[in-house]
């Protein structure tokens, strides 16, 4: 996932009337199968550990992600899922079956790293801290998912929906949530999934409920080029994104609903004494809005369209005339699941059960997609770690604290899937 909002004023101002959701978890909560599966959860968690090392060393770079995949495919199977396949974008996925009607809730837990090929991913441990990259984002999350369905398993725990687990590709950068995105708009469970949550988060309380879009693009400008002293006077494609820049780094946006916008990097020319005959950005526009984030993006490629027409009028096309080509390179869809929803209710109970208090917040996972599509879904906790996107990046193993992730993230499913 990416960085994260707290929304804190909505979190104390939405009254928590969750009569049937406090109901629902106090039954669950209550029943002899927790009880079988929070003995079982204990006994499991060195297996968890065994599991969250095993699948952090095999690389799962972007759009890389086959190996880790297969591993995690036999995993789910292991688990005792039915209907455990592999779908055409690279995602594993495996269903437990419910009692009948009420939908189909997807649980899903990203397999990718933010990791180029070639990083050492070799665990290292000390004491109860495990140090990689990726062990935290998301290789946490996806490890926990297989220790909730043993769990479930084990207690037979019969819930009404059908379950879709879910070991998803790219969720990461230009990833841009391709995984999801064809689970939910292409692959065979298109159109039946009802309800979604994604376990992407290292606060064991976080409830994410709204999905901040991005607009991302290579903007490529090209022109003659030529010889910086003989052709000055030229058009230049450099002055063109240079003027473009100078405009965009001036648009003004909202601070709430938070509206941002960067050039990211600029690259291209021939050499200190050449006018250029291309150079190239990269941008990067995001809103927890979704007509603010179409607001900014508008904006942006009006200024390169004006920013070329300047150059073509303000200098010689003698030898040819300044383009630009926008090329969109990412679009995460922007939404928000209304914090009075059931599945935003019911996860908030079942945090709150745990004693914990919800930090109810917004960020960018693969939850943006089913939102955007006006399908209830939030990012839930997988457990303790820091650093995550960096090289250095950790998670805690504690039992204790292992157990109760796993059982908070158990209780929340089985609440969602509903219980008799
Ligand atoms: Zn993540």
């Amino acid at each position: 996932m990416c960085s994260r909002f707290v929304s804190v004023v909505l979190a104390l101002t939405v009254p928590l009337t969750v009569s049937a959701q406090e109901a629902m978890v106090k039954q669950i909560l209550g029943s002899p199968e927790f009880k079988v599966a929070a003995a079982f959860i204990e006994k499991d968690q060195p297996r968890f550990v065994k599991e969250l090392i095993e699948l952090t060393q095999i690389p799962a770079p972007p759009f890389k992600e086959q190996r880790r995949a297969k591993a995690y495919l036999e995993m789910l199977r292991q688990s005792g899922l039915s209907d455990v396949e592999m779908d055409q974008e690279g995602n594993v996925m495996g269903v437990r079956k419910g009692t009948g009607g009420g939908g189909l809730v997807a649980i899903v837990a990203h397999l990718d790293t933010v990791f180029p090929e070639g990083t050492d991913v070799t665990v290292k441990r000390a004491g109860t801290r495990l140090s990689a990259p990726g062990v935290g984002d998301n290789t946490r999350g996806a490890a926990l998912m297989l220790a909730v369905i043993r769990a479930m398993e084990a207690a037979r725990f019969r819930t009404v929906t059908d379950i879709l687990f879910v070991g998803n590709v790219g969720e990461e950068g230009e990833g841009d949530l391709r995984g999801v995105k064809f689970l939910m708009q292409t692959g065979k469970y298109k159109g039946r999934i009802t309800q979604f949550i994604a376990i992407d988060d290292d606060q064991p309380n976080a409830i994410t409920h709204g999905g901040v879009g991005s607009k991302r693009y290579r903007v490529t400008f090209k022109g003659p080029g030529g010889h910086s002293y003989s052709d000055f006077g030229v058009v230049s494609p450099a002055f063109a994104m240079g003027n473009a820049i100078a405009r965009f780094s001036r648009l003004e946006v909202p601070e709430r609903p938070k509206t941002t916008f960067s050039v990211g990097l600029v690259s291209g020319g021939t050499s200190v004494n050449s006018i250029p005959f291309e150079v190239q950005m990269v941008v990067d526009m995001r809103s927890v809005d979704c007509a603010e984030l179409k607001k900014v993006n508008d904006q942006f490629l009006a200024i390169v369209r004006e920013a070329v027409d300047q150059e073509n009028t303000g200098r010689s096309t003698r030898q040819g005339r300044i383009t630009a080509d926008p090329r969109m390179i990412g679009d995460r869809p922007c939404g928000e699941t209304p914090l009075t929803s059931p599945i935003v209710q019911m996860t908030a109970a079942a945090i709150k059960a745990f004693g914990l208090t919800p930090a109810f917040g917004i960020s960018s996972t693969d939850a943006n997609a089913p939102m955007s599509l006006g399908i209830p879904a939030v990012t839930i906790g997988r457990g303790a770690g820091e650093r995550s996107h960096s090289l250095d990046e950790w998670t805690v193993v504690e039992p204790k604290a292992d157990v109760q992730s796993i059982q908070l993230a158990m209780t929340i499913i089985v609440a969602v899937a509903g219980v008799k």
